[in-house]
């Protein structure tokens, strides 16, 4: 007789200090020191908000609302131009970004989702998930309407370039205030202001609509992050360029994303439908949905990974 084996309920080890997390720990470690040496002044807060607003909208318009979740057409060059302005916010490649991102939304909050508060907590879900070794590789599959570009692929590749390219500009423009405040210390914390996405959005705020996971709506993030504070409206409609869907709730990056369309840059926008906007005019404050913990799941499944060899073993004795 085969020796019954229970499925394990293990998490694989993760590994957060490696060579592809050195540049994300190494930002950190330099920013306070940089901070010191170039001094406090007007002009570096001005170079460090204005790159932080800047390149968050090129972040949610681009590696969100466009990549991953087409919400909107351009044509290829304005696409590239895109995808390069994205990844001077130094995220990665745009088909990493959205590829992940989509994974996100097909297992929201569900133990196959990458980065869920609810399944691994608040530190795995804000960046233990990006220093992981575990998700440096792009699933193609999931990105294949862009990564039939080679021009995407490229910059895909190629990510290291637009930060490098910006970091550059900044000096020769501004000097080291410039560097140190519009690009160091701003680049830190823009990737927390996206990160809190991940992290805090699934944690804080209200409901409005009835999602299976537990996505919520912020007005202060939506002040942070451009918009994308309003986590819940997105969840329920993923597809709509605005993430505000009320005029009452602030969304910067959907009145760029406006703004091109009226000078024809963007085509074909998304807007929410007349029958989604209805439902979220009736519902205020939506409960928490009951979410299965991968640790409820996985004895699930080893319970019924037990019963069914039980099953056959008295099937064969009998
Ligand atoms: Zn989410
Ligand atoms: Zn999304």
């Amino acid at each position: 007789m085969r020796a019954m084996q229970t499925p394990s309920l293990e998490v694989p080890r993760e590994h957060y200090f490696n060579f592809r997390s050195a540049p994300f720990l190494a930002f950190h470690v330099a920013a306070i020191p940089l901070a010191f040496w170039v001094g406090f002044s007007w002009q570096g807060v001005a170079w460090c908000v204005g790159l932080y607003y800047l390149r968050m909208l090129f972040c949610c318009i681009g590696y969100h609302r466009y990549f991953a979740h087409r919400t909107f057409q351009l044509s290829r060059v304005p696409q590239f131009i895109l995808a390069f302005c994205a990844e001077t916010t130094v995220q990665k490649g745009v088909l990493w970004w959205a590829a992940h991102h989509r994974r996100h939304h097909r297992y929201s909050d569900e133990p196959e989702d990458i980065h869920s508060v609810v399944q691994r907590g608040f530190w795995y879900a804000h960046v233990g998930w990006i220093l992981s070794e575990r998700w440096l590789e792009t699933d193609t599959k999931r990105i294949a309407d862009f990564a039939r570009f080679p021009e995407i692929r490229w910059i895909d590749k190629h990510y290291w370039l637009p930060p490098t390219v910006l970091a550059v500009l900044l000096f020769i423009i501004g000097g080291p205030v410039a560097i140190v405040w519009g690009f160091v210390i701003s680049t830190v914390v823009l990737w927390h202001g996206t990160f809190t996405i991940n992290s805090l959005m699934h944690i804080i705020g209200r409901r409005r609509f009835d999602t299976s996971d537990n996505s919520k709506n912020s007005l202060v993030l939506a002040i942070v992050t451009c918009g994308e504070g309003w986590h819940n409206n997105h969840h329920r409609h993923q597809h709509a360029a605005a993430q505000g869907f009320y005029w009452w709730q602030i969304d910067f990056a959907y009145y760029v994303i406006k703004v091109f369309n009226w000078l024809g840059v963007i085509r074909n926008v998304v807007e929410p439908t007349p029958e989604i906007l209805a439902e979220g005019r009736r519902k205020i404050a939506v409960p928490p949905p009951h979410i299965i913990h991968a640790e409820s799941k996985a004895a699930a499944s080893a319970a019924a990974a037990a019963a069914a060899i039980t099953r056959q073993v008295s099937y064969n004795t009998v």
